[in-house]
Parts: C-alpha cells; structure tokens; sequence
C-alpha cells in the first residue's frame, strides 16, 4: 500500500540489531574458549549500545522525535542491566579489557547436570580444554582419585561446567543478560517504528538464546582414559573406542612420553 511505503524502515538500527544477535551466536559457540567468547562479548556490547544512536540518527527529522528518544534514554539510564552494559562498553571501549568471573565444575554427568565434581573458579583467559588437559595430566601422574577418568564407567562422561558472570549480576550468566538486554533494546526500536507511523510488530530473536544449552562440555571418555591409564590399559583394548563415544569434544592432549 502507499501508505506503507511513506513509513521509513531504520535499516541502519535493525542491521546494527542483527550484528548484536551474531554475536550472541558466537557467545555461545565461543563458550569454552575463553578469549574468543570475551572478544564475542565486547563486539555485542559495543553493537547493543550504537543501537540507541542510530534510531535517532535515521528518526530525528520526524516531528517529536527527538523528544520521544530523549525519554527513552532516561530510561535506559534507569535500568539496571543497561545502564551497567553499556558503561560497561565504554570502559572496554576507552580503558581496558573486561574480564568476567569465570566459574563451575569439572567432573563427570549422565549427559545433563554435574553427576559428581567440584567447583571450580575458572581463569577467564583459559580454555575449558586447557583445563580437563591439566587434570588428565594430574591424574595420570598422581592417579585417579575421584574416578573421573575411569574406563570402566560406561554411564558417566568427563566433563566440564561453566559460567561466565560479572560480579554486579551474580546469579545469571552473560549469555543470558546479554540475550535480555538485546530484548530490551529491541523493544525500544519496535516502539520508535510505531512512534513514526509504523506499523507495531514485535522484534524478537528468532532463535532461542541462552547459557543453558552450552554451559556444559563433555568429554569423550574413552581419549581421556587411554591418555590418563596409558595404551595398554582396558580402556585402549576394551568397548572404550572414540567411535562408539557419542557427543564429545575433540581435545589436544600432550604427547604420551614413551617409558
Ligand atoms: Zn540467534
């Protein structure tokens, strides 16, 4: 209809959006690895918060404008979990690097949840693979103790649990924060295309987003347990071969020294 074509699409906020949910992905598929899920984590709150600038930037000609996103700024300003983002990006942005706290467990599941382990604070420069690399080379030299590696085990994998969280919001994870910040911020953009004579539809992800389903790393028990027990071990011999392991993570593993 002509009337539809009169109303201005802002191309440039919704691009800047979509950037802000590609970086969502690689949160997530960065999870374990440390630096590149930091890095994610710095492009989504720098895109978040250019969101606001271009709205008005591609609106502020339209009568009332300017005016509408002033309140609307206020109101960012007032929300806890905004306001604290996008302080955040500039402290990246004119003065240092940020460093979540890492936190969670190493151990062993039935494929959801930690079955048994313990806690574990994380360096946020390492990987989830460096460390289930380190405690294979404990137990290997200083044995098993906790069983995590044992090759008779055939219900449990090796695995690693993690969060990545900032001490001002303890109880949820980046990914999670980040995820309902972009909800916020799109809301925002779906009101302002409404102020201007748009038509009101949700922005929403299309795609589910969050820590749940990437928090957890398993292990393909079977490497594990020929590195930690050695190649002559039950493990290199018995029904313990890599493919007939489901859903494990491929890992580096140092070279085994030959006795
Ligand atoms: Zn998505």
């Amino acid at each position: 209809m002509a009337e539809d074509l009169l109303v201005p699409i802002p191309h440039s906020t919704l691009d800047r959006l979509n950037e802000a949910h590609w970086q969502l992905h690689q949160m997530e598929e960065h999870f374990h690895r440390a630096d590149p899920f930091r890095w994610a984590l710095n492009g989504f709150l720098r895109a978040i918060k250019e969101v606001p600038q271009l709205l008005l930037m591609e609106f502020q000609n339209h009568p009332g404008f300017p005016d509408w996103h002033r309140q609307m700024r206020e109101q960012l300003a007032n929300d806890p979990l905004l306001s604290y983002l996008f302080r955040t990006r500039d402290v990246i942005v004119h003065q240092k690097m940020l460093m979540p706290n890492s936190k969670g467990f190493f151990g062993i599941t039935r494929g959801h949840g930690i079955k048994c382990g313990f806690g574990w604070k994380f360096d946020p420069m390492e990987d989830s693979d460096r460390l289930m690399n380190r405690m294979a080379t404990l137990a290997r030299e200083g044995g098993d103790m906790m069983g995590f590696f044992d090759p008779h085990d055939e219900d449990t994998m090796t695995c690693v649990e993690r969060t990545w969280r900032l001490p001002e919001f303890p109880d949820d994870d980046l990914v999670d924060l980040s995820a309902k910040a972009w909800h916020r911020i799109a809301a925002d953009v779906a009101q302002a295309i409404e102020r201007v004579g748009g038509t009101r539809s949700e922005i929403k992800l299309s795609c589910p987003h969050g820590s749940e389903g990437v928090k957890l790393r398993r292990y393909d028990r079977a490497e594990l347990a020929k590195y930690v027990y050695g190649p002559g071990s039950k493990a290199a011999s018995g029904p313990y071969s890599p493919s007939s392991t489901i859903a494990s993570a491929k890992m580096e593993l140092p070279p085994v020294e030959k006795a």
